[in-house]
């Protein structure tokens, strides 16, 4: 069996501590080039005492230098200490939000490709916990709270550096405003990505989020680098300030002494006091005050992401996809070892087991979908089998109705199919090929699912009909064809932006049943040739009832389709129905074969079960 393979070469672990050694490397220039300015401006900072001292060995007669090469000597110290340390903090900055973009974005699709059962194990709350705030706290080297920066408290005591102020109001707070809205949006972007993982999966729209994230990561990023610059310069002005007035000091003072009209104690008092200021501003330390919390978190990622399993189907399809994407700004930052040909994530084991997966979908419109002899515990639970055994046949372009009682297996069987997971034993075939030798992202193609409560994204209703589907092959006329015959057109054209509207979180800004035609328009587009519909057990209004119901019935003909079914009129419909219980398929037949059987099924009619309308 070609798929015990894939289990033999683990992928390597480069996520947590490898993966922000081997980002810093790709920096080295930067980063040396900091590090010499970090010499440079240390240099600098500690010769200034010397040269103060100097300054009064002048004075007292001590020295015989002539007064005004020293204090051009110092005037030199002090305009190359400000521009070292600028050149220090704006490269390291740079490197270091470049860095964390890339983490995150690396982090960002680890998570995204893994198997079913770590979003089984970590539920959205612990997530967007691990990606929002862990991932948050991985923040810029200087870009951080205001009210935490010992920096800028140093510099409201240093308040009358007027200029720098009002440079600092006029440019720093917009940019820190940016700064912070970029990041509520990357995690919204997570948890929205996460809440859905199940419809981003079984729309293939991984490369859609991915390139969404990458965008925000991207515009997060650059307010982070301008933030730094920003801050590093308005603290340096303030600096440059101090300096003018201490070499004004040691100018003044000086001739003045010389000229025996000050006496050399006045003037160190006053040069005594200045100092003090420089000190109250010398923010440097302060640059690197938030690293630990990122080592933090790299080390939570780490430990989170370690252990766990990919799914390789899927990550070897994404990888396949994104590099094809290189020029697209959006994905560079996935591309980063992990997805640039070095498989990260798979391996040739596993790659070479994989059919030419082009032709499924169009092989799946006249084959049958065959479920053989499947086998299935959940990965968490894995001592109770929740389908032992269960044989079932979707003649292609027919309707099966699925019944049973609530925790029969229907809804596993779904996922099975979506091959959200694969099966403990037995396989799922589609046309006699085990669905295993295509790779996830065709498989997205070949299933449609529409859930009974389907979960919208929060861009327009357009884009939402279009999810999934590669943009250059839709065109507005598709969309509004599609939407037309899933009935929402109308609605739509009605919404404030017409198609451009955007829907809200989850879709909250439409109603339950504007959802469902959504969601069925969107999957009339993506025209898939297996259809999963899992009905509305909540009943709509009599009227939405009915157009979803038409829609849901143009979306069934000529597809394979299997329907979880709650109502009567469904089945009946069915050119099949087939009773999951006990995790086999128990009855199997017509609706009126099945009645006369007496059975199950029969008892399940009799209790009104099926019967809600
Ligand atoms: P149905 O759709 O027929 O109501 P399900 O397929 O949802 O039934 O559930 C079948 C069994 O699998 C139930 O006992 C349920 O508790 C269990 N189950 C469902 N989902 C999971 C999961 N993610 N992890 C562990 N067990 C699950």
């Amino acid at each position: 069996d070609s798929h015990s393979e894939k289990t033999q070469s683990p992928p390597p672990n480069l996520i947590g501590w490898g993966l922000l050694w081997s980002l810093l490397l790709e920096h080295k220039l930067r980063l040396g080039f900091s590090i010499l300015a970090l010499a440079g401006a240390t240099t600098c900072t500690l010769s200034m005492p010397i040269f103060s001292g100097r300054f009064f060995e002048v004075l007292i007669g001590a020295s015989p230098e002539p007064l005004w090469r020293l204090l051009s000597k110092i005037g030199v110290l002090y305009a190359l200490e400000p521009i070292f340390t600028v050149v220090f903090v704006v490269n390291m900055n740079t490197v270091w939000e470049k860095v964390m973009s890339t983490m995150r974005a690396q982090i960002f699709a680890r998570v995204l490709i893994q198997k079913a059962e770590f979003f089984d194990r970590y539920k959205v709350g612990e997530l967007s916990g691990l990606l929002t705030s862990d991932l948050g706290s991985l923040k810029g080297v200087v870009s951080e709270n205001i009210s935490r920066d010992r920096g800028f408290r140093a510099l409201s005591e240093a308040r009358h550096s007027i200029l720098s102020e009002t440079v600092y109001k006029r440019s720093t707070v917009p940019v820190f405003k940016a700064h912070g809205m970029a990041q509520a949006s990357m995690s919204d972007c997570v948890t929205e990505t996460f809440s859905a993982i199940r419809t981003v999966r079984s729309f293939g729209g991984e490369k859609r989020q991915m390139s969404m994230f990458g965008s925000q990561v991207l515009a997060y990023q650059k307010s982070g680098i301008k933030l730094g610059t920003f801050k590093s310069l308005n603290e340096s002005l303030t600096r440059v300030a101090i300096y003018i007035s201490l070499l004004t000091l040691y100018c003044l003072g000086g001739s003045k002494v010389k000229a025996g009209e000050l006496s050399v104690g006045i003037v160190a008092s006053f040069i005594g006091y200045t100092f003090t200021l420089t000190f109250a501003v010398q923010g440097l330390v302060n640059t690197f005050g938030d690293l630990r919390g990122t080592f933090a978190a790299v080390e939570r990622i780490n430990s989170v992401l370690s252990g766990t399993e990919i799914d390789e189907s899927l990550a070897y399809g994404l990888e396949r996809e994104i590099q094809q994407k290189v020029h697209d700004e959006n994905l560079k930052l996935f591309l980063f070892d992990g997805l640039n040909g070095k498989n990260q994530y798979t391996n040739m084991h596993y790659m070479s087991a994989l059919k030419s997966a082009s032709n499924v979908c169009s092989v799946a419109w006249s084959a049958d979908v065959c479920l053989e002899d499947v086998h299935f515990a959940y990965p968490l639970r894995p001592d109770v089998e929740v389908l032992n055994g269960l044989n079932l046949m979707l003649k292609h372009g027919t309707v099966t109705a699925l019944v049973g009682q609530s925790g029969a297996g229907k809804s596993t069987i779904v996922q099975l199919m979506a091959r959200f997971y694969e099966p403990t034993r037995g396989r799922i075939t589609v046309g006699g090929e085990d669905v295993r030798t295509f790779d996830k992202s065709e498989w997205a193609r070949v299933v449609s699912i529409v859930n009974q409560d389907p979960v919208l994204f929060s861009v327009s209703v357009g884009e939402n009909i279009a999810y999934g589907l590669p943009d250059e092959k839709v065109s507005k006329d598709d969309i509004i064809k599609a939407a037309k015959a899933a009935n929402a057109h109308e609605f739509i054209i009605s919404l404030p932006q017409g198609y451009d509207t955007l829907v809200g979180e989850r879709g909250g800004l439409l109603s339950g049943g504007q959802r469902q035609r959504v969601a069925i328009a969107r999957a009339l587009l993506k025209n898939a040739p297996i259809l999963i519909l899992d009905e509305a057990t909540s009943a709509l209004d009599a009227v939405s009832e009915r157009l979803v119901q038409d829609a849901l019935n143009h979306l069934m003909k000529g597809r394979t389709t299997l329907v979880i079914a709650h109502r009567l009129s469904t089945v009946q419909n069915a050119h099949q129905i087939a009773l999951c219980s006990d995790g086999r398929i128990a009855e199997l037949g017509t609706h009126f074969e099945l009645l006369a059987r007496k059975g199950q099924y029969a008892s399940l009619v009799g209790t009104q079960r099926l019967a809600f309308e």
